[in-house]
């Protein structure tokens, strides 16, 4: 058994950012659970389904097999052998993925995936039920948030330097959208595990949130 390090919590709260440099400082593997449902959902766009077709999307899932690989340390997304790693955050992909995430076929497909890798690897895991169900004993818990407005002002710098056009209001509204589907959903739905540390981020740097997960850590 890997050691297991597991943070959840809801879009835009800097898990990735800072599970990654966790990872990295304590010599762990970083995984992102949130690319592999990113993957699947780049599987159903390209059979042309929509996110409202359910059962057409149960139904076929199972035919994508998605994997991870690491390129000089850099997570990888394998879709039935091809990488697909580039289009993974393409914005039509995260709506999917928002979506489809909440069938539970979709989730079933993906949770040997994810336990294997936790199981064999010391690992920073991040997503949305990773300490409540994919691996209820991680040795660390994390339930990292931020209040809306500051995740939506963050996401807006973020694409403002990338160049592309958006509106505050709607990637605010957008947020509160998938924070809905995510905590409301049937199965495995967003929430804190009873022993994971809270942490809110919204008052905290990047540099403070990973020293504060690391110091729970062996
Ligand atoms: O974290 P990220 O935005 O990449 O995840 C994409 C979508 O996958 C999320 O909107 C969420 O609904 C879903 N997801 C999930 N369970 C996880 C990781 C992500 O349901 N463990």
């Amino acid at each position: 058994m890997g050691y297991n390090v597991a943070i959840d919590g809801p879009a835009g709260a800097g898990k990735s950012t800072v599970a990654k440099r966790v990872a990295k400082e304590l010599g762990y593997v970083y995984v992102d659970t949130g690319a592999m449902y990113r993957a699947l959902a780049v599987f159903f766009l390209k059979q042309g389904l929509k996110p409202e077709d359910t059962e057409k999307i149960a139904e076929v899932c199972k035919n994508a097999e998605v994997s991870i690989g690491y390129e000089n340390g850099v997570q990888q997304v394998y879709l039935n052998g091809e990488n697909v790693t580039g289009q993974l955050r393409e914005e039509a992909v995260g709506n999917m993925a928002s979506v489809s995430s909440a069938i539970g076929a979709v989730r079933a497909q993906l949770l040997e995936l994810q336990r294997e890798l936790a199981r064999t690897k010391d690992v920073v895991m991040d997503g949305r039920d990773i300490g409540t169900n994919i691996l209820p004993n991680a040795d660390v818990k994390v339930y990292l948030t931020a209040s809306v407005e500051t995740r939506a002002k963050r996401r807006y710098l973020e694409l403002q330097e990338k160049g592309v056009a958006c509106d505050l209001q709607e990637i605010a509204h957008d947020i509160e959208e998938r924070d809905t589907r995510d905590m409301n959903r049937e199965i495995a739905p967003l929430k804190q595990a009873e022993d994971a540390v809270y942490l809110d981020s919204s008052a905290m740097t990047i540099d403070e949130v990973v020293d504060a997960i690391k110091a729970l850590c062996k």
